[in-house]
C-alpha cells in the first residue's frame, strides 16, 4: 500500500522520500557528544527522591568490555523522569567483588536531557571470562549493585554457557513472576527477543495492572512506558543479575509494523517515521546498548554479534526495521504467490549480507540466530481450507526463508539454532528448506520462547494441538503457558528447558520446567532430554 505512494521499489527498502527529512534530525543527534561533555554537568544535586528507581543493567559483553546502564528518574512516570533540564554527572565503579573492595575501573559519565538522563558506559580493558560487580553514584544517591560478566576470548572453547530466552512482557496481562525464578538460574546471559513494552493505552488489556496514559506516540510517552515497565522490581532485579542481549519486535513501536508501514491503513509514512524515531530513541535510552546502536533519526542499527568464545556466536537480528510490508493483508494465508514472492524481504539486503558474512567466518560450535518471529513453516487448519500460515512471520517471506535455510545447509554452517519470541506460545521445531517435506533432513533447530506475561495464563495443551502436530512434521513441541526458555550449551549438546509459571495473575506463582529437549552437536533433530 504505502510503499507504492512513496515510490519505494521492492528490494530497495532504504530509498524513500521521507528519509531525506531525517537528515537534519540525525545531524542534531550527532551533536549530543558535545552537549554531553562532563564539564557542562552538575556534580552533586541533592535528590528529594531516589533517582535510581529503574535499577541498573548491563549488556552486549565481549571478551574485554561490557556496557553498564542506568537512567536517572526520581519520578519515573513523568516524561522527564522528574529530572531538571540539565546534565548531571554520574560516577560509576566496577569491582571484582560484591563488596567493592577491589575496584578495577571507575569514571564519570554524564546523564544528559537529550538522552533522557540515561547513562551508557562501555567499560574497556576488562579480563575475559569473569564476573564483575558495578554501581552508580549521583549526588548523594547510590544505585543498587549489578552483576555482570565478560565473555571468554575467541579461540577458547568454554565448557558451558547458561542463558535464558524471554519475550513479550505485557505489563497489564500478567506479573513478571518468572524473572524471580530466572534470577536463581545461575545464568551468564539473558536474550530478550522483543515486545519488551506494549504501546497500547491504559486498560486495553488491563487485568492485573494498567499502563499509564494513552497509546504512546511521543518521545515522552515512550519514555514513561519504558520506565513504568522497568520500575518493576522483578524485571530490574533480573537486569542486575547478568548481562542482557536485547532486540525489539513490533510493540516497542507499533503492532505488526513493517519498516515505515503501519498495520492501519491511511497512516502517513512521514508521521509514522516521526513516531518511529521517538520509539527508537526511548528504546536506546532504556537499554544497555553500545553507542554503535545509537539511533539516527528513525534509523537504529540493532543487528549485531556477540561471541561467547568459540562455543557460541549470537547473531542478534532485527526483522522489523527493514522488512517489506506483510503480504495478503497480514492475514493468515496459504503459501500463495504473494507469500513466496522473491522480491520481498524480511531482513533487508544489508542485514542479510551481514548475516551471511558473519556465518561464513564463524568458528563457533553453535551459531545462534536471536530473532523475533517464527521461522518454522507452521500451518493451521480451518475447516476444509488449505493450511493457513502467519504472514507476519517467516512464512510471509517464504522465499527469503528458503534461501537462508539453503545457505545454512550448503555452506555447512555449524549447528544453527534459531531463537524466537513474538507468538506467545512455546515451540520446538526442526527447520528444513521446506518444512512440509518430512523426507528432507532438517537443517537447523528452532526454539520459540513463550511470552513472559502477555496473554495471561494459558493452556498446557493449546487448542488443536494434535492437528498442528499431525499437519506439521517439523513441530516437536508446542505449549501455551507463560514462561521462558533456559538453555545450557556445551561443546557436545544444547539443552533447552521450557520453564512455565502456573499463575501470572497473582503474586507467588510457581515456575518450573514443563519439558526439556536436547540437540546434539552435528544433528539438528529435537530429542527429549
Ligand atoms: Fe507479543
Ligand atoms: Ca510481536
Amino acid at each position: 500500500m504505502g510503499q507504492d505512494a512513496l515510490g519505494r521499489r521492492a528490494g530497495t527498502p532504504w530509498r524513500r522520500v521521507s528519509r531525506r527529512q531525517w537528515l537534519a534530525h540525525a545531524a542534531a543527534l550527532e551533536s549530543i557528544p558535545l552537549l554531553a561533555r562532563a564539564s557542562f554537568a552538575v556534580d552533586a544535586p541533592a535528590f528529594p527522591h531516589d533517582p535510581f528507581t529503574l535499577g541498573v543493567a548491563s549488556g552486549d559483553p565481549d571478551a574485554s568490555s561490557v556496557v553498564l546502564w542506568t537512567r536517572l528518574a526520581p519520578r519515573p512516570l513523568e516524561p522527564d523522569g522528574g529530572m531538571p533540564p540539565e546534565p548531571v554527572n554520574v560516577r560509576w565503579e566496577m569491582a571484582t567483588d560484591e563488596a567493592f573492595r577491589r575496584v578495577v575501573a571507575s569514571g564519570i559519565a554524564p546523564a544528559t536531557p537529550p538522552l533522557g538522563h540515561s547513562v551508557h558506559v562501555e567499560v574497556p580493558g576488562l579480563a575475559a571470562d569473569r564476573w564483575y560487580w558495578y554501581r552508580f553514584h549521583a549526588g548523594d544517591a547510590t544505585s543498587p549493585v549489578g552483576r555482570t560478566r565478560t565473555c571468554p576470548e575467541p579461540g577458547v572453547l568454554p565448557q558451558r554457557l547458561r542463558f535464558a530466552v524471554t519475550s513479550c512482557q505485557n505489563y497489564e496481562q500478567g506479573l513478571f513472576t518468572a524473572y524471580a525464578r530466572m534470577a536463581q538460574d545461575d545464568l551468564d546471559l539473558v536474550c530478550h527477543l522483543g515486545d519488551y513494552i506494549y504501546e497500547y493505552e491504559a486498560g486495553r488489556n488491563g487485568t492485573v495492572r494498567t499502563h499509564a496514559g494513552p497509546e504512546i506516540t511521543t518521545l515522552g510517552g515512550y519514555r514513561v512506558r519504558h520506565a513504568q515497565y522497568r520500575a518493576d522490581p522483578l524485571l530490574h532485579g533480573m537486569h542486575a543479575a547478568c548481562p542482557w542481549l536485547v532486540t525489539w519486535d513490533d510493540h516497542e513501536f507499533d503492532n505488526n509494523c513493517a519498516d515505515d508501514v503501519s498495520e492501519e491503513t491511511g497512516v502517513d509514512a512521514t508521521a509514522f517515521l516521526e513516531r518511529r524515531a521517538n520509539a527508537y530513541q526511548a528504546y536506546y535510552e532504556a537499554m544497555p546498548l553500545r553507542s554503535a546502536s545509537r539511533p539516527r533519526g528513525a534509523d537504529m542499527r540493532l543487528y549485531r554479534r556477540t561471541r561467547f568464545g568459540d562455543l557460541a556466536d549470537f547473531l542478534v537480528l532485527d526483522t522489523r526495521q527493514y522488512r517489506d510490508d506483510q503480504p495478503n493483508g497480514d492475514r493468515r494465508s496459504p503459501l500463495n504467490d504473494a507469500a513466496v514472492d522473491p522480491a520481498r524481504s524480511m531482513l533487508g539486503r544489508t542485514q542479510k549480507s551481514w548475516l551471511c558474512g558473519e556465518l561464513l567466518t564463524s568458528r563457533a560450535t553453535w551459531n545462534v540466530l536471536a530473532q523475533q518471529v517464527m521461522m518454522g513453516l507452521v500451518g493451521f487448519r480451518k475447516g476444509e481450507d488449505p493450511l493457513g500460515y502467519s504472514m507476519d512471520q517467516w512464512p510471509g517471506y517464504a522465499t527469503e526463508r528458503a534461501e537462508l535455510l539453503r545457505f545454512l545447509r550448503e555452506r555447512r554452517i555449524a549447528n544453527p539454532v534459531v531463537l524466537t519470541g513474538d507468538i506467545h506460545s512455546a515451540w520446538a521445531n526442526e527447520l528444513r528448506v521446506d518444512d512440509r517435506r518430512a523426507d528432507e533432513p532438517p537443517v537447523a533447530t528452532e526454539f520459540v520462547a513463550t511470552s513472559l506475561s502477555s496473554g495471561g495464563n494459558g493452556p498446557e495443551r493449546p487448542a488443536g494441538l494434535d492437528q498442528i502436530l499431525a499437519d506439521n512434521p517439523g513441530v516437536r513441541f508446542h505449549n501455551g503457558e507463560r514462561g521462558y526458555i533456559r538453555c545450557e550449551v556445551t561443546p557436545a549438546a544444547w539443552r533447552s528447558d521450557f520453564m512455565v509459571v502456573d499463575d501470572v495473575l497473582r503474586p507467588g506463582g510457581r515456575t518450573f520446567p514443563r519439558a526439556s529437549f536436547v540437540v546434539t552437536a552435528g544433528d539438528p533433530r529435537v530429542q527429549p532430554a
